[in-house]
């Protein structure tokens, strides 16, 4: 207020002082009159706040942007959402230490809109199967090593057994010899029968032992081929899910967008379609503001500005600083 009549009272003694007979005064004559009056009248100005900046230079003034569609399909809050938006901002203006862009609630030149439509259903589709993959190979992976103990267990008592049946096989037909031989004889005698009976009991004995040891080797090979098949079935899942994993993985492609810059004469818009985690989010968000600055793409694959948002840094390249202060002519 007090400044508005500040200024009046000046106005009026200009006017009284250009229309009194004083103002046949030279030039020379009136400048030291009115020059502390200018003066007073630029701080003026500074105490107004109104920044001295040249609107029509780039970067002159900051975008002012705010959301305007927010699909909450996304996995993602709105206030996440604004974080991410404000690191992407950051990132332009902490490297040149200027304020580009200034985020407004409900009104702004430019609208950021987040758009839910097939390229975020495949990525979330594909963290799914990926996740479910994760655990099948865990699941695989346990039973592969059960069934590679088993399978060891089998193998030596196969080997053993078989080892053990030689041998009594080659007793027993000696054995089955001498009684042979003694039945052609006409009987053995008392000493020879002794000798024989006890070797029979021996390998009766171990015709007992062996029954067992063959059951417990039936039973290795039963686990065996049991998990076996456990095996195959999973391994056939696993394949499965890898063939559908590739097949969602090709109809999505490898080149689409992510996030869009577009102006027009309605307006300039960023529209966000997928991010597969908070990093890439903010990555394309920051490639789109790029754009909104005036930027176009950079050959360098680590920049913000490379078309694919293939690196996971979140810093601007020296390139992406050199373009800034391209378009801004710093
Ligand atoms: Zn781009």
């Amino acid at each position: 207020m007090f400044k508005k009549v500040f200024l009046l009272i000046i106005l009026i003694l200009l006017i009284w002082f250009l229309n009194s007979p004083q103002s046949l005064k030279t030039k020379d004559e009136i400048k030291p009159i009115v020059s502390p009056l200018v003066d007073r009248a630029s701080v003026f100005i500074d105490n107004l706040d109104i920044p001295f900046i040249d609107i029509n230079k780039p970067c002159g003034r900051p975008i002012i942007y705010t959301i305007d569609n927010f699909d909450t399909k996304f996995k993602i809050t709105p206030e996440e959402f604004e974080k991410a938006l404000k690191q992407a901002e950051d990132l332009w203006e902490n490297s040149i230490n200027k304020n580009l862009f200034e985020y407004h609630k409900n009104d702004g030149d430019l609208k950021i809109n987040l758009i839910y439509d097939y390229r975020q259903e495949a990525t979330d589709k594909l963290t799914s199967i990926n996740s479910s993959l994760k655990d099948d190979q865990t699941k695989y992976n346990a039973v592969k090593s059960e069934y590679n103990t088993i399978k060891s267990k089998y193998t030596i008592a196969i080997n053993s057994y078989n080892i053990k049946l030689k041998s009594y096989n080659q007793k027993s037909l000696n054995y089955q010899k001498q009684v042979n031989y003694w039945n052609s004889h006409g009987g053995a005698p008392k000493k020879e029968y002794d000798v024989l009976q006890s070797q029979k009991l021996i390998l009766d004995k171990q015709a007992a032992q062996l029954q067992l040891d063959q059951k417990k080797v039936n039973t290795l090979a039963d686990s065996v081929n049991t998990l076996a098949n456990e095996l195959n079935r999973l391994a056939s899942e696993l394949n499965l899910k890898v063939q559908n994993y590739n097949t969602i993985g090709e109809q999505r492609g490898e080149t689409f967008k992510e996030g869009l810059y577009t102006k027009d004469e309605t307006g300039q818009k960023i529209d966000i379609y997928e991010f597969s985690d908070y990093q890439k989010l903010v990555r394309v968000l920051a490639h789109e503001l790029g754009h909104s600055l005036g930027i176009d793409h950079l050959p360098d694959p680590d920049s913000i500005m490379y078309e694919q948002n293939q690196s996971n840094n979140l810093e601007l390249s020296k390139s992406d600083i050199d373009a800034l202060n391209l378009v801004c002519q710093i």
